[in-house]
């Protein structure tokens, strides 16, 4: 072996997770080269029944059941032998670590390396993947908030989304209905409709309208003042014009070019009226403009008086300053909610 292959190798041995599955051997492993670990495995009896690489015999992870093979492959009895082989040398080299149901069986790599086409153009292959857009999986909700946005949002937007509140709260509930929200956990009539049949579809507010989570928590003109007296909040409370959008006012990601004072404040008065909206859930009240001040106030001077426990940055107390300024202008009077903190 040339001093450059076993370069070459231990690179690959490095980088190798960031194109192929989880498991140390990879499903696009030939069956053939079983054959150097156990002397006496016989691939030959798999390549009759087109059965060449180890990703047709595993699923998640883990080999599928002698019986499911033959079923889908009309696998002989007489392999049975081999197949307990296989499976004895698959514990010994390789247990996977922990099986994702769902995950598929080849990442884009592997499929690619496996298309019989494209096999002499393996380095062009390894050069776009390198310079190309990176394959991200999507879950179920992000793409239903791809859908109900009407647009894809970057994988940099859904990791602002997921850190949303560092920097802007300690509070544990706050996160929870964040977190609610962005995985689409609440059960909105159209879900309940699907779980039960003699439960109204509708939405329970204007009673015309599908009670998804779209129209629940943004188009449902029931909710639009909500959301219009959020943005009125936020304006006045900031001096920053923020056109309400699902993007900041539900998932919490905020344009850039705005102020960390200025978002860890939205944040603390959109999360209010979340919370408010998800605590009047089934209701055909929708919170008011008072309840979201109020309950705005509140996450800002549990904030504050979390602050005190550690130290506090200068943004943090710009944040607390323009606040209290609001409240002063628009002659609140600062009180605590009758409510625990949200
Ligand atoms: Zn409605």
């Amino acid at each position: 072996m040339l001093p450059t292959t076993k370069l070459m190798l231990s690179i690959w041995d490095k980088n190798k997770h960031r194109v192929c599955s989880r498991y140390k051997w990879s499903p696009a492993t030939p069956l053939k080269t079983l054959h150097t670990l156990d002397p006496s495995f016989n691939y030959k009896i798999w390549a009759e029944h087109d059965i060449t690489h180890l990703h047709q015999l595993t699923q998640d992870g883990s080999l599928r059941s002698f019986k499911e093979l033959q079923t889908h492959h009309n696998i002989p009895n007489r392999a049975q032998f081999s197949y307990m082989q296989l499976h004895h040398t698959l514990q010994t080299i390789d247990t996977p670590t922990q099986p994702v149901t769902g995950e598929p069986n080849l990442t884009h790599f592997e499929t690619k390396c496996l298309d019989k086409k494209k096999q002499n153009k393996t380095i062009s292959l390894c050069y776009n993947l390198l310079i190309g857009k990176p394959q991200t999986h999507l879950w179920g909700f992000q793409k239903e908030w791809h859908t109900d946005i009407g647009r894809e949002l970057t994988p940099q937007e859904w990791g602002r989304a997921f850190l949303a509140h560092k920097s802007a709260t300690r509070c544990a509930s706050h996160l929870e209905i964040a977190r609610k929200l962005l995985y689409r956990w609440h059960l909105t009539p159209s879900k309940l409709n699907k779980m039960y049949n003699n439960s109204e579809a509708k939405c329970w507010r204007c009673l015309k309208a599908k009670g998804d989570t779209l129209h629940i928590w943004w188009t449902c003109p029931l909710i639009r003042p909500v959301w219009e007296a959020v943005e009125e909040i936020v304006t006045n409370s900031t001096g920053v014009m923020i056109q309400p959008s699902i993007e900041i006012y539900l998932l919490h990601i905020s344009p850039q070019n705005i102020t960390k004072s200025v978002r860890k404040l939205v944040y603390l008065i959109t999360i209010a009226a979340s919370t408010l909206i998800a605590r009047q859930w089934k209701s055909p009240e929708i919170p008011t403009k008072t309840e979201i001040i109020a309950l705005a106030s509140t996450n800002v001077s549990y904030e504050k008086f979390a602050g005190t426990l550690g130290q506090e940055d200068r943004t943090t107390t710009e944040a607390y300053n323009m606040w209290l300024q609001y409240e002063q202008a628009t002659h609140i009077t600062h009180r605590h909610t009758t409510h625990d903190p949200p």
